[in-house]
């Protein structure tokens, strides 16, 4: 990768501060992409600014975050948390107050990353403002999530629309898999030589392998018996209830097994049906099969705590109905255990069925019931998939391949608009909000 001068970019994203890692209740797989990506970018020499939205009374105008990164809280309606589908109509005036803010500090972009379908219909305005090249990722589709979802899906009615034109605007678009890059081909029909797979990744050093005993006590788990781990949102979609139902087969299948289900996650740290409603229907499912002395709820835990609980477990089980990417499968790889994961989106193409795990048909109990029961019973097995869990992640899905990939890129679109990259850099104390 060459850049010739350090090149500033205007990373957009509404809704997903890397901040919000620190504890917020809507922090997921976007959350964490903006953090790794800026953060290696940021080390590589690039500078990266990265608007959100001011989302509670604390938050100042501008944060350093690290080297080279920099978190501009933009306001935009009441500073709190909003739910994500009800951001939209708070954009105009996101928008307004970022392109404000980029024109009374006179900053000079070379170009945008925007992230998320409403970030893109902003960056969409800073590019005819600022006539800059524009590269998006969107995370997620909204057409492969009305599929999915149908009335249950409660985005804005004019999501695939503001996606289409997203689409068209972007001078290339980022795709985590390739299935991701079959969406955007074949459901809206973007030209494929503007669509770049970069694979979304995993940090290696935060999550490593311990040995299950260790970790069993570091998280105080007193368990004799295997353990079956989900790490992740619990929501619907993530069909946490297919997991306890499989759960249940196995025991009845294989009652000398002895299996806990450990699930890690929900909106906050004490597991609470209110919070997370899904939570209140998986109790209600576990109660009627019988299950209450095999499931534990953990709750939501940080980032940085959550190797000793992928580790804790025997084997991670994801399946949802479908996975735009999936992160949570490659860090419990990257702790060295294996998964069973949903044949579906990301999760096909990083899990490598009988070699880090299985690939199971979603909304199956039976079949993952199965492999559970094979897993469970082959420590052999069990243990060379989790060693080649490790070594995949190692060598295909690091943040630092990430970053590099998406700089190489940068370089890409900044060659392809012969775009002189500014060399005005201000001192950071010159930029504020008034
Ligand atoms: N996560 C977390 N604490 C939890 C559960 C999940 O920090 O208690 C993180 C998890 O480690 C992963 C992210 O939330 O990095 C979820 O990302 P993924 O892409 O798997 O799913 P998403 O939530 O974006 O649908």
């Amino acid at each position: 990768m060459h850049l010739a001068e350090r090149p500033k970019v205007a990373f957009i994203s509404e809704h997903a501060s890397p901040a919000a890692l620190l504890g917020g209740v809507d922090a997921g797989g976007q959350n964490v992409y903006v953090d790794e990506i800026s953060r290696n970018l940021g080390a590589m020499g690039i500078s990266v600014d990265i608007f959100t939205r001011l989302d509670s009374p604390e938050s100042p105008g501008v944060r350093n975050w690290s080297k080279g990164v920099r978190i501009i809280n933009v306001p935009a309606g009441p500073k709190q948390h909003v739910f994500r589908d009800d951001l939209w109509t708070l954009m105009p005036e996101f928008t307004r107050n970022m392109l404000d803010f980029i024109k009374r500090n006179n900053i000079r972009y070379d170009l945008i990353h925007s992230n998320f379908w409403m970030s893109g219909w902003a960056a969409t305005k800073l590019k005819h403002r600022a006539n800059i090249p524009m590269i998006h990722i969107f995370h997620a589709m909204g057409k492969t999530k009305r599929k999915h979802q149908g009335d249950m899906d409660t985005s804005p009615t004019e999501r695939i629309t503001i996606e289409q034109l997203v689409a068209s605007e972007a001078d290339y678009l980022i795709a985590q898999c390739p299935s991701e890059k079959l969406e955007l081909t074949e459901d809206y029909g973007v030209d494929p030589a503007k669509v770049v797979i970069i694979p979304s990744a995993v940090n290696i050093e935060r999550f490593r392998p311990i040995g299950k005993e260790a970790a069993r006590t570091l998280i105080g788990l007193d368990w004799r018996g295997p353990v079956i781990g989900y790490v992740g949102r619990i929501i619907p979609r993530k069909d946490v209830r297919n997991i306890v139902l499989a759960l249940h087969k196995v025991i009845t299948n294989k009652p000398d097994l002895n299996p806990l289900l450990m699930l890690v996650g929900g909106e906050t740290r004490e597991p609470d049906p209110k919070a997370t409603p899904e939570i209140g229907v998986l109790q209600s499912m576990i109660l009627e099969l019988g299950l209450q002395d095999r499931v534990i709820f953990i709750g939501k835990r940080q980032p940085d705590e959550l190797y000793a609980y992928y580790s804790a477990a025997d084997l991670i089980v994801t399946t949802p109905w479908y996975e735009p990417f999936g992160l949570t499968p490659l860090e419990a790889m990257a702790c060295g255990r294996p998964v069973i994961g949903s044949n579906v989106g990301g999760i096909a193409f990083t899990v490598s069925d009988g070699e880090t795990g299985y690939l199971v048909p979603p909304k199956s109990p039976e079949t993952l019931a199965a492999r559970i029961i094979e897993l469970l019973d082959k420590d052999d097995l069990r243990e060379r998939m989790g060693s080649n869990a490790r070594h995949r992640v190692v060598k295909l899905f690091t943040w630092e391949r990430a970053a590099e990939l998406t700089a190489q890129l940068y370089v890409k679109a900044l060659s392809k608009k012969l775009h002189i990259a500014n060399t005005d850099y201000r001192k950071e104390s010159d930029y504020e909000y008034r």
